[in-house]
């Protein structure tokens, strides 16, 4: 996520040149995010009457959620306990361990004066370290645990010690180049560590009650708020998120300033001449640093950055090359722009900024119709780590960063709570389930940075990067996930996820409720809500309909009822009394998806999806090359749960053919021969479980003919 420049081609371990790609592969997907018009039918015996085009399935006006905390969500999920399980007990212990190897730790030990040394590691070595931090927070909240706490607490003494007296906290900046210091934000990642310090410290407050961290990152933002600002120093980050940050400080502390100071460095992006040439125009030619080992004269890593054509000062690397509210297409490098989008989004909600509203609107569609790939990942390029044109969306040589996923879901989910729209909450699903839990092995200790939709063998995941900013952002995201499942609104409570749980919140007059939902989610789409209440009382249970979900249904307490759905969510007001039990039945089908015609790799081929799973083609589950198989359009494809498979998935499995390499001995070209398919069988697991067994081929996109 920190490559500027560097070209990552599958492993980033190893920098490489820029790989090159048909600048032509466009791309398509096919989301199924369609607003539901929703038929029923009735579960069990009734058959409620249909409500496909009547007045309740008219798109709704926007309605604002608000968070329901993870701390009230309790998860008991067949699916997700086992990876909240190993993101505990083996994440969280293997990323500490590569923290301490990695010098992380050991720097702000240093900078404490509590050991000797030099600072290792790139600018930003600081943030992984946050990261752990907000993870371990999370897991605490959900999980006692003594060891993990002493361990916590060891870290906050040496981040405190570490801050110098006015403040001040970088590492890197303490203890190689204090000069530097707020001079090259372009650069540096002073912005970018503070944000992930901001984000650990809110998320250590809320999950342990212990002010520790916090009351260091608010004399640390405090700092900051004294020097940048209307009438202070200009300056707005190189790497976005210190402004969502700032608002999630803001919301944990009540102080205004920093909200004001999120919108500041908003609006300072796009500015003519940039903020960044400036600060370009200042650096000392001959200053140089070590960047991932290689030392060079910044100007030398910044022209790599923003003067690609030497005569163009361009800043679109880090979406600063239009002012935020004007911004169009997502551009630039991936991760960045999904923070700076997080954080126009929260700055929104809280101050009802219409333009930047109209801004994040023209964004997503920019994103979603053009520029995402089948699970819902983005940035297909490596040189930039990011956007590059419309519809390319290679597979085998797909970025996808799993940083990028995480942010793509963390900005989806504002958008969800901006406007309570369903399709916002279809993308969160298919991200977390797709390109976010890929991201991660069923061992807990190996990692994707990039993540390609096929291999021909040689994808895998390792246990550590030089740039280890996605293993410490699986590390925290997955802890989180009770903050996604639910959300309130004035009227009632919203399930956006369908996790086994229960949750207790209070509604807007103040009434505790009780949910519990149980399902087999995402193999089975069958769940059960039951409801607690002290007495009864009015209130709207919204429930998300899936926009690839067709035939949804319910019942409530037995008795089959019609569904109001408006902007993807099936909306059942009434009185609700003690004990009150919700049928829910989405059908969870298999689809084939096609992409775009633009999307040049992926003409004349299907993606499987059952519910808000994608799958591919795995070589150990297939008899023959997996690249070979084709799915003719006819074959009818089943589904089956195998429990022993993969800690149990349901694999979809249908009759396909091979293109065969008979005749072609010696030959390149030959004449058109007209050849007998060969029949064969075919298993498709789910794509978040690629590369859990062994080094093999896998395709997400498989040639169909008619
Ligand atoms: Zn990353």
């Amino acid at each position: 996520m920190y490559f500027p420049f560097l070209c990552v081609s599958v492993d980033p371990m190893k920098p490489k040149q820029a790989v090159f790609r048909r600048s032509q592969r466009r791309l398509v997907l096919w989301l199924g995010l369609s607003l539901c018009l929703v038929t029923l039918s009735g579960c069990g015996g009734k058959q409620p009457p249909a409500v496909q085009g009547d007045a309740a399935s008219q798109p709704a006006p926007p309605t604002r959620l608000t968070d329901v905390s993870f701390k009230q969500v309790r998860i008991d999920d067949k699916f997700w306990n086992p990876r909240l399980e190993t993101n505990h007990k083996k994440t969280l212990e293997a990323v500490y361990k590569k923290n301490t190897e990695s010098g992380a730790i050991q720097n702000l030990a240093i900078a404490a004066g509590k050991a000797k040394g030099q600072h290792r590691g790139p600018f930003w070595a600081d943030s992984d370290v946050y990261k752990w931090l907000e993870g371990a927070s999370y897991t605490l909240a959900l999980s006692p645990d003594a060891t993990l706490e002493a361990k916590v607490d060891e870290v906050i003494a040496l981040i405190s010690a570490a801050q110098q007296k006015d403040g001040y906290l970088d590492t890197y900046i303490q203890l190689v180049n204090p000069q530097a210091r707020w001079t090259n934000l372009a650069f540096f990642h002073e912005d970018f560590n503070a944000g992930h310090f901001f984000e650990a410290a809110v998320a250590h407050y809320e999950s342990t009650g212990k002010k520790t961290l916090l009351d260091v990152a608010i004399r640390n933002a405090d700092l900051w708020d004294s020097v940048f600002g209307p009438g202070k120093r200009a300056g707005i980050p190189g790497h976005e998120g210190i402004e969502l940050a700032l608002v999630r400080l803001y919301r944990a502390t009540g102080e205004k300033r920093y909200l004001r100071l999120a919108q500041f460095f908003i609006d300072g992006r796009g500015q003519k001449p940039s903020f960044f040439e400036g600060e370009y125009q200042r650096l000392n030619p001959a200053k140089t640093a070590n960047f991932l080992g290689e030392v060079r004269t910044i100007r030398y890593w910044q022209d790599r950055m923003f003067r690609k054509d030497p005569n163009n000062f361009d800043t679109s690397y880090c979406q600063d090359h239009l002012p935020a509210r004007q911004q169009t297409d997502v551009v630039g490098h991936a991760v960045r722009a999904m923070y700076l989008f997080s954080g126009m989004a929260d700055v929104a909600y809280e101050t009802g900024d219409k333009g930047l509203l109209e801004a994040l609107d023209r964004l997503h569609h920019s994103v979603t119709t053009k520029r995402m790939y089948v699970t819902g990942g983005i940035g297909p390029s490596g040189e930039n780590e990011g956007f590059t044109t419309d519809y390319d969306l290679p597979n085998e040589n797909a970025y996808q960063e799993t940083c990028a996923s995480i942010g793509m879901m963390m900005w989806n989910h504002r958008l969800l709570k901006l406007k309570g729209d369903g399709r916002y909450a279809d993308l969160m699903e298919l991200l977390l389930y797709n390109a976010v839990l890929a991201g991660v092995s069923f061992s807990g200790d190996q990692f994707c940075y990039v993540n390609p939709l096929a291999s021909s063998g040689k994808a895998k995941r390792h246990d550590w990067f030089l740039v280890p900013c996605c293993p410490t952002n699986v590390v925290r995201i997955l802890p989180s996930l009770g903050h996604y499942v639910y959300s309130r609104s004035e009227d009632g409570l919203w399930v956006n996820l369908y996790v086994q749980s229960e949750v207790t919140t209070k509604l807007s007059d103040g009434t505790e409720v009780k949910l519990s939902q149980s399902s087999n989610y995402p193999w089975e789409g069958r769940v059960r809500f039951k409801v607690g209440v002290s007495t009864p009382r009015e209130f709207s249970l919204n429930l998300r309909v899936p926009g690839w979900a067709k035939g949804v249904a319910c019942q409530v307490n037995g008795q089959g009822m019609p569904l109001s759905v408006s902007n993807g969510y099936a909306r059942i007001r009434r009185q609700w009394a003690n004990q009150d039990e919700i049928e829910f039945n989405i059908p969870i089908e298999t689809e084939r998806l096609e992409a775009h015609p633009q999307v040049v790799e992926d003409r004349g081929k299907v993606a499987l999806r059952r519910g808000p799973l994608v799958y591919c083609l795995e070589q150990p589950d297939n008899s023959v090359d997996v690249e070979r198989i084709v799915l003719p359009m006819e074959t009818k494809l089943e589904s089956r749960l195998e429990p022993q498979l993969l800690d149990g998935v349901t694999v979809i499995v249908g009759r396909g053919t091979q293109i065969g390499t008979e005749g072609w001995e010696n030959r390149l070209y030959r004449p058109l021969v007209s050849a007998q398919p060969q029949p064969l069988s075919i298993k498709a697991i789910p794509y978040y479980a690629w590369g859990n067994r062994q080094l093999g081929k896998f395709v997400v996109w498989i040639p169909s003919v008619p």
